[in-house]
């Protein structure tokens, strides 16, 4: 708990000594400069911050991001120790807060209840006579957000942005990723056995006998494994025009018959969909076959084995531990579990995310910190312009369009303009699964109800009090919540080379995936349109190319590298992140080169940026992540991109043999 009270103190004491301008951002005491710069820059700058910050237990990663997280959480914990005591009336956004948290940290309640809560599902389940059923009630369990099979969601149409379809996605699996059950290496081997097991606990859990527990785990672990078989891998979907299948009822009908398609969108309150959009069709090929040919009783038990899953961390310890145990334990190696708290408190902020985010906001964002964002968020656009016009590989033509596209990026800082409304989201006290599963409900309405509409584009995919930002192509939009503008990210009154160096490469991060691997496919517009000429496409493929074999040098862990196709995107972001912040700083240093604390304003940039990827990380995180994750770890965030930048290796000497060195002629220079 120290470490939360120390970060806030900071913070306090910052705000008060504005006059001294000097930023906790560069702590020496972060460092270990027993190691040059130039040889391991992520030591270098964050060797210490690592020492000093050793991972709690009830965590797979921890870094100096997680620890804002942290500060966020006890933020919340301010507004939820106070809204938990009171009572409101009923239908309150207070009423709802209220009961939501009390609920889940009632265990007694809870453990009283032990499977009661899944009767109800399970004799659905168990009256099933026929494939028509078990697709009836595939659909009704969509439409609480349990979505076994695959996924429903609505969303902008790639080659439309301005009306929202439907898309059809792959899913339905129990663990992360197809690989999962497609691999058979040593590591992968032990995570099936252990999935298994919780498959096996599961079914125990609800009261099956040892025997069959294990008999039923089995079947339904071949049965995912047949559905991860005709899945796309992450990689393929990498590729937005494969994952872009426009179809209606008819086609879909024809292209993965055996599955009643149009009986499945009147169920859930679409009517006929019009023209839909199937992310992976083999996909759908394959699922509908599997639920004409496998037996019926199969099928009966992944949905029970899902739904168990699904709610457990809402059900007894029992299940929470079983769940624990497989996707905390095995697959990231946490140690521990969070305090009840924390997960009462993240659900119950799942559920009503932007309710909360609004009193997040009123207590702790300050609104100078918005207008210093926009000035921000201006300058860099100024720096990623100068650049576009300055690059020597793009043709004008392309330039031209990039240019268009970078003016028409809009930009959403600290919050919403308008707020959701929750008044038909239905929470009691009376039981913490059946509110989690009203939300599931009320966020299914919500979202289906958008379903051939035209695009609400003010509208936030991430809510105020979450540490991130993001960019959505199809909006053309970067958007930073809140949360993400405190330290290390963001100093209200530190000088501009940390800054810079900080929240300027998460703006300039942000913009750049617009122009990454992924984003560059889609028009000022968020059209999937292809404006390049096919010179300049080829161009950028060579160059990313370079950025690829780079990544997949980096070992990982013992002989795992990391996979450079799989992060070139973030890759590419973070790269272009640092040339537009840094090319942007110089334009504010105008030739100010005084040293603070003995760092000259370059270094203060490239420490500061290193500085928001500090971090300890737990292996099977490592290779959990190096799976599942598009980003690079936190090291290779540092070692990656800064090896590309001539301006990192004037600030800090980085001469040739030295680590951080690369030939002129192996550096990537893309944006
Ligand atoms: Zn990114």
């Amino acid at each position: 708990m120290n470490r939360f009270v120390i970060l806030m103190m900071i913070i306090s004491l910052f705000a008060c000594s504005e006059a001294k301008k000097v930023s906790p951002a560069i702590d020496p005491l972060d460092m270990d400069t027993s190691v040059s710069p130039g040889a391991d820059f992520d030591t270098y700058a964050n060797g210490g911050w690592k020492k000093r910050n050793p991972m709690p237990d009830d965590k797979s990663r921890y870094g100096t991001f997680d620890q804002l997280a942290d500060l966020g959480e006890e933020q919340l914990k301010v507004l939820f120790d106070e809204i938990a005591k009171g009572t409101y009336p009923e239908g309150s956004i207070e009423q709802k807060i209220a009961d939501f948290y009390n609920s889940g940290m009632d265990t007694a309640a809870i453990e009283a209840a032990g499977i009661e809560p899944l009767k109800p599902f399970f004799e659905q389940v168990d009256g099933l006579t026929s494939t028509n059923g078990l697709q009836k009630l595939v659909a009704d369990w969509h439409q609480m957000h349990i979505n076994p099979m695959f996924g429903i969601y609505a969303t902008s149409d790639e080659k439309n942005s301005e009306m929202v379809v439907a898309y059809l996605s792959q899913g339905g699996l129990g663990m992360p990723d197809r690989d999962y059950y497609m691999k058979d290496d040593e590591r992968t081997k032990e995570i099936q056995e252990q999935y298994r097991l919780y498959l096996e606990k599961l079914f125990t859990l609800i009261g099956e006998t040892s025997e069959s527990a294990k008999t039923l785990a089995s079947t339904v672990y071949n049965l995912e494994a047949k559905m991860a078989a005709v899945s796309m891998t992450r990689l393929e979907q990498r590729d937005p025009h494969k994952t872009y299948n426009k179809m209606n009822l008819e086609g879909l009908t024809k292209r993965a018959p055996g599955y009643d398609w149009k009986a499945y969108f009147e169920e859930i309150g679409v009517g006929d969909p019009g023209e839909f959009v199937v992310q992976q069709p083999e996909f759908f090929v394959g699922l509908a076959k599997l639920v004409s040919t496998e037996p019926l009783d199969s099928w009966k038990a992944y949905m029970k084995a899902r739904v168990s899953s699904r709610l457990a961390a809402y059900l007894t310890q029992d299940f929470v531990d079983a769940n624990f145990d497989f996707y905390g334990r095995t697959l990231s190696g946490n140690v521990a579990q969070r305090p009840r708290w924390k997960r009462v408190q993240g659900a119950t902020n799942d559920a009503l995310s932007e309710a909360i985010g609004e009193m997040y906001v009123k207590k702790y964002f300050p609104p100078e910190a918005k207008q210093r964002m926009i000035t921000l968020v201006n300058n860099l656009k100024v720096a990623l312009g100068e650049r576009i016009k300055n690059l020597d590989w793009m043709g004008d033509t392309t330039k031209q369009k990039a240019l268009e596209k970078l003016n028409a990026i809009t930009v959403k800082v600290g919050y919403p303009d308008k707020w959701r409304d929750y008044s038909a989201l239905q929470v009691s006290k009376k039981s913490y699964v059946e509110n989690a599963v009203n939300s599931g409900k009320f966020d299914f309405q919500h979202m289906i109800g958008k379903v051939n509409k035209p695009v609400d584009k003010t509208e936030w995919l991430m809510p105020p009090q979450m540490v991130n930002a993001y960019y959505n192509p199809n909006l053309n939009e970067i958007v930073f919540p809140a949360a993400i503008l405190q330290p290390p990210f963001f100093y209200l009154n530190a000088d501009d080379a940390v800054n810079y160096g900080a929240i300027g490469v998460v703006i300039g991060h942000e913009m750049t995936h617009g122009f990454d691997d992924q984003g560059r496919q889609y028009d000022k517009n968020g059209n999937l349109t292809d404006w390049w000429t096919s010179r300049d496409a080829e161009r950028f493929n060579e160059r990313t190319a370079v950025l690829v074999h780079q990544y997949d040098q980096f070992t990982v862990l013992d002989t795992v590298k990391a996979d450079g196709k799989l992060t070139l995107g973030e890759n590419i972001a973070d790269l272009g992140g640092l040339n537009i912040a840094y090319q942007a700083l110089s334009h504010v240093l105008k030739g100010d080169e005084k040293a603070i604390d003995g760092f000259t304003p370059q270094q203060r940039f490239f420490l500061a940026y290193a500085h928001l990827w500090a971090q300890n990380i737990r292996d099977k995180e490592i290779l959990r992540r190096t799976k599942e994750d598009v980003h690079s770890l936190g090291r290779f965030r540092v070692l990656g991109p800064l090896r590309n930048l001539p301006a990192f290796y004037a600030a800090f000497d980085v001469k040739e043999g030295d680590f951080m060195y690369l030939p002129e002629n192996e550096r990537a220079v893309i944006w």
